[in-house]
């Protein structure tokens, strides 16, 4: 279980994050939904623990992590732009994480592989790979690090069509193979929608609804969230 607890977050002057209090059960998808600059981002670095929260308390499984290190904290993050490494093949960009780390093994690395289906591919460049490939590369790079919460920074927005479909699918997938919590940011209401479990809707930094997407298609907290979710269905 992961509970934040009254979390706060300014930057100069500008209050970004405000009161945000949630709790995230084992094994669920996540989606921090909101327009442009609304502090999704910004809560995912809070959360993975890249970005320094002002107030507030981070508990994971009962422990107080607010001030553990992001290199302690166990969880991971596919980044938007994917962040591969242009010079190493596809396997050695999925291995890169594992440098230092023992106790992962061959046979786990190749689980993951299959899993995503990756294994024609592995020897090429990643300038010669789709981006829906890319984005295999980037989860497998991630998932083999075993982390314990899996955040994804809009995976879906660089992909289009069946290929976004089909990476739905991988991420539900892998949420429910593993039971890994995945919480995902995106500004695409249908994408939220269909991928998660349950939603966090923040408005101006401040949680507008939080639910399952029957909760929010069916009992708009507000009119924001009736407009925001209507406007772009
Ligand atoms: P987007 O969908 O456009 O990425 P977002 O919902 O992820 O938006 P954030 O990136 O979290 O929003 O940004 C929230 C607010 O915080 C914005 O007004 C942004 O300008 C501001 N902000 C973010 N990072 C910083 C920073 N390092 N220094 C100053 N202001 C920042």
């Amino acid at each position: 279980l992961l509970k934040l607890q009254h979390i706060r977050k300014q930057f100069d002057e500008k209050v970004v994050l405000e009161d945000i209090s949630l709790e995230i059960g084992t094994g669920e998808i996540v989606s921090l939904l909101g327009p442009s600059g609304s502090g999704k981002t910004t809560l995912l670095g809070i959360i993975l623990g890249l970005t320094d929260m002002d107030q507030g308390e981070i508990l994971f499984n009962g422990n107080d992590i607010s001030r553990v290190p992001m290199n302690k904290r166990g969880f991971n993050i596919v980044f938007q732009d994917y962040a591969l490494f242009p010079n190493l093949n596809a396997y050695d960009n999925i291995v890169y994480g594992l440098r230092n780390k023992k106790g992962i093994g061959k046979e786990e690395v190749q689980e993951t592989i299959d899993f995503l289906e990756l294994g024609p591919h592995l020897k090429k460049r990643i300038s010669e790979l789709s981006g829906g490939q890319k984005q295999r590369v980037a989860l497998a790079r991630t998932l083999v690090t075993k982390p314990k919460i899996l955040l994804l920074d809009e995976p879906l927005s660089a992909l289009d069509g069946v290929i976004k479909e089909s990476i739905k699918q991988r991420i539900q997938s892998i949420a429910r193979e593993f039971k890994l919590t995945t919480i995902i940011v995106t500004h695409d209401p249908e994408e939220a929608l269909t991928l998660s479990d349950k939603i966090l809707i923040i408005n101006q930094g401040r949680i507008a609804q939080y639910g399952t997407p029957q909760d929010i298609i069916q009992q708009p907290a507000d009119a924001f969230v009736e407009q925001f979710i209507i406007r772009q269905l």
